[in-house]
């Protein structure tokens, strides 16, 4: 059971490994540079390099994640080509410490023309692609449908994917939280979606779940994490998908709050619970 959360790289990159490991995680997520800048970042290749080793030896997984104003679907060409500068550099950062990937949105298109946006969108993706040629996927994460409907669907998902010309770069990060705020999962088990993402194709693609509560109803298309347990999804929903047996190999990363919630800790430990008690 691959299970982790987000953590802090205050110290590098091997020092997030280290306090991923120390809350009882198998996994984990960081952003690879600051979170709310578009920027290309010198890193110490020593330490990223020291961080794969060691999630190596201990059997630890781990993702990155992009920085807030990446947009793929921008309109604006300025923006989308800093985008995919950014990206290289996050995939390079990824690579270095041993990553499966990194975690990216479709973004925000504020254009007139929708379909324009998923145009950018793959345009994005294959200046990216046409550019690396590392282990380290593009990992496009499911929108809880809180700026736009945009990237909300599996439909969706497959179809961006399937357009690209570098497919085997791409994969997806699912995310619980967003799941539930677009209206796609309403929180029972032996949910609807999840036959969804196979006839999709998506769920062989699937190399990392956001695993959020929520603190807001299904549909509501607000995007705000609650820490297991907390929120509106339900234990039972929560159990149910910690054990699929389709997705028994994926890292469940948590996004979620700590305060008054319980610590990162105890919310790995409910999660070891309830992916195992029947
Ligand atoms: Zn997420």
């Amino acid at each position: 059971m691959l299970y982790g959360c987000h953590v802090s790289t205050r110290g590098g990159y091997l020092a997030a490994a280290v306090r991923a490991e120390a809350q009882g995680a198998k996994s984990f997520q960081y952003f690879p540079k600051n979170p709310r800048a578009l920027s290309v970042k010198s890193f110490d290749r020593t330490d990223a390099k020291r961080c794969a080793a060691y999630c190596t030896e201990r059997g630890l997984h781990s993702i990155a994640h992009t920085p807030y104003p990446t947009n793929l679907a921008a309109a604006d060409a300025d923006q989308r080509s800093r985008t995919v500068s950014s990206l290289l550099n996050d995939l390079d950062i990824a690579e270095a410490c041993g990553s499966i990937g990194v975690v990216v949105h479709f973004g925000i298109y504020k254009g007139a023309e929708p379909l324009a946006g998923y145009q950018n969108i793959i345009t994005a993706l294959n200046e990216v692609t046409a550019q690396w040629d590392g282990k380290a996927k593009l990992l496009i994460e499911n929108q809880a449908g809180d700026h736009a409907f945009m990237g909300t669907t599996f439909e969706e998902l497959a179809t961006v994917r399937s357009l690209c010309n570098a497919p085997l770069q791409i994969g997806f990060c699912l995310d619980t939280c967003h799941l539930f705020a677009s209206g796609g999962w309403n929180g029972e088990p032996n949910a609807p979606w999840l036959k969804k993402a196979t006839e999709t194709g998506v769920l062989p693609h699937i190399e990392a779940i956001h695993f959020n509560d929520s603190k807001y109803e299904s549909g509501q298309r607000k995007d705000r994490h609650a820490a297991i347990g907390a929120g509106m999804i339900g234990e039972q929903g929560l159990r149910w998908l910690l054990q699929a047996p389709e997705l028994k190999n994926v890292p469940f990363v948590l996004e979620t709050p700590t305060e008054g919630a319980g610590s990162h800790k105890q919310q790995l430990e409910r999660m070891v619970i309830w992916g195992t008690e029947r």
